[in-house]
């Protein structure tokens, strides 16, 4: 292999070229960004960078070290095909770059809503549009309240912004924490003069600085901000004769079925060994340690990732409480918490799947946290390899 091309630059495409180099790969790297902007990080778009206590400058993911690795930047370009061999990438440019391997790390593309001026928050760019109108006493009307969702109500009450947050479901977050630690976590935005308001949907947006909602209620909004997931970038793919199905499929070792063409990060749906099944992860942690594998796939080596990089981890910075999860929850988990301070929000939470630890959510408990997460880490490989 002597030439490798990465697709998105960002922090699995950042990872994966560092991973190249680390792995002794001495080719050409081509690292092809669609963002004007060199890779940096996105969890604090929706906290510190959002809150104005960080600066654009403060999310750089590369470091001086990056210089010495000799990639060809390309950024500002994007990406519109793959050609079916999967030699070949062709730019918006027309530039069709030819190379022996190809990384696809195109991440997520946040989902939006109809109607005027509705904001969604996942690059750099939307967080300075966004920024620009949370200012005190404006009307922030949120839709979703997933874990960005979240993150941007906490950041714009403490700016003084009146925040009102939109949930369909009854309960945001059952889906990742379960109904009961969503529960907990919804109760966090009354306790910060955050309105929640659950089990409906929105119905429209309307020019007139107002939402309207399913149930025929209408809110006063100077900013509507959608909150509604993102999807994976790889409408590009479409042609390429790539197996596509919520994200680029991978197997374990992030090799899809073209030859040659590996897939990390965000928009990455991989086979899971220890979790027996494929999973999608839109966490930082797995786009920074995925590409470590797909790196030596390409290179045609063996690579054993560490016990700890087999769970799943994110963390999520709300109202100045760090919530930290790991591991992968069901429905009919049991839920349990193990420790408690009785005068703070400080909590941790263990989930247990016929008996065994499966899961483990805490709020302000870092160190019995990375406790939990590291005996996930022996426990959870025996255990889901057992079951499947
Ligand atoms: P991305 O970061 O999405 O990068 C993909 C890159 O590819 C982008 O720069 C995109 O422009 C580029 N691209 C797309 N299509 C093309 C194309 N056709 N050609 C060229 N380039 C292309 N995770 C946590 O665990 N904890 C958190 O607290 C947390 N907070 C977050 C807050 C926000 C606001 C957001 C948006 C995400 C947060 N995340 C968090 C998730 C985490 O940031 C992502 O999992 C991570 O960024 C994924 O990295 P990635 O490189 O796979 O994808």
């Amino acid at each position: 292999m002597r030439s490798i091309t990465v697709v998105g630059a960002s922090l699995a495409g950042l990872s994966a070229a560092r991973a190249l180099r680390e792995q002794s790969f001495d080719g050409r790297i081509v690292l092809v960004g669609a963002e004007q902007h060199r890779p940096y990080d996105r969890p604090p778009l929706s906290k510190e960078f959002l809150a104005g206590t960080m600066s654009a400058d403060d999310l750089d993911l590369a470091t001086p070290d990056d210089d010495a690795l000799g990639f060809d930047w390309r950024l500002g370009r994007r990406a519109v095909a793959l050609e079916p061999s999967g030699a070949a990438v062709v730019l918006d440019t027309g530039e069709r770059i030819v190379s022996d391997g190809v990384v696809i790390a195109t991440g997520a593309v946040a989902r939006t809503l109809p109607g005027p001026r509705v904001h969604t928050l996942r690059t750099l760019d939307d967080a300075i549009a966004l920024r620009a109108e949370l200012t005190p006493g404006a009307r922030l009307v949120l839709v979703g309240a997933g874990f960005i969702g979240a993150e941007i109500a906490s950041t714009a009450a403490s700016l003084g912004v009146e925040v009102t947050l939109v949930e369909a479901l009854p309960t945001p977050l059952a889906g990742p924490l379960g109904v009961e630690m969503g529960r907990v976590c919804a109760t966090l935005h009354g306790e910060h003069g955050v309105r929640l308001i659950v089990g409906v949907g929105v119905d429209a947006v309307l020019g007139d600085r107002r939402v309207r909602l399913t149930d025929g209620r209408e809110l006063a909004a100077d900013v509507v901000v959608a909150g509604i997931g993102a999807v994976p970038a790889v409408d590009w793919l479409a042609d390429s004769g790539l197996r596509l199905d919520n994200g680029v499929l991978t197997d374990a070792d992030c090799a899809t079925n073209l030859p040659g063409v590996v897939a990390v990060g965000d928009c990455a749906h991989s086979y899971r060994p220890h979790l027996a099944g494929i999973h999608r992860f839109e966490h930082w942690t797995n786009a920074l340690q995925q590409p470590a594998i797909a790196a030596a796939t390409l290179l045609g080596r063996s690579y054993q990732p560490p016990a700890s990089h087999t769970v799943p981890y994110f963390w999520s910075d709300q109202y100045g409480l760090k919530l930290q999860f790991a591991g992968h929850r069901r429905d009919g988990d049991q839920v349990e918490v193990v420790e408690r301070d009785t005068d703070s929000r400080s909590f941790l939470a263990v989930y247990r799947r016929d008996g065994r630890p499966v899961a483990v959510f805490a709020i302000n408990r870092p160190r019995p946290f990375a406790r939990w997460r590291r005996e996930l880490a022996t426990h959870d490989v025996s255990y889901e390899r057992c079951q499947s």
